[in-house]
């Protein structure tokens, strides 16, 4: 069993709220959602962050970027606002890869 909540996800031991899937990525919805649509789209693979991913397996990182895509076009939206927060100053409480696909409001620039 894994401690990490993302590759439990992933694993199946514990459903998300399932959007889309790859073989080498999971889409699902944010139980806290900041936007109408809030998906994170995790690598199947465990890595801590995107720029680990993109060292050991750049092609699952563009499957986890083409997902996102698919996930805003799939709840209708053309725009939206992708976000790898990494490390926990900026922000990052879990420590598997995600990628925030946030739309369906106005967002603001400069993040807070
Ligand atoms: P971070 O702050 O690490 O960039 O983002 C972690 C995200 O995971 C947060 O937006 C948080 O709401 C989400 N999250 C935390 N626990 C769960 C959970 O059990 N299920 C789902 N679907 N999302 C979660
Ligand atoms: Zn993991």
């Amino acid at each position: 069993m894994s401690e990490c909540l993302f590759c439990r996800f992933v694993s199946g031991e514990i459903t998300p709220d399932v959007v889309a899937e790859t073989d080498h990525s999971l889409a699902f919805r944010d139980i806290n959602p900041q936007a109408p649509t809030h998906v994170l789209v995790v690598p199947k693979r465990h890595v801590v962050n995107a720029a680990e991913l993109a060292q050991v397996a750049p092609a699952e990182l563009a499957d986890v970027l083409a997902l996102a895509g698919r996930a805003a076009l799939a709840d209708g939206h053309e725009d939206y606002r992708l976000v790898f927060n990494t490390g926990f100053e900026a922000g990052q409480r879990v420590f598997h890869a995600h990628l925030h696909v946030l739309a369906g409001r106005p967002l603001a620039w400069p993040p807070g």
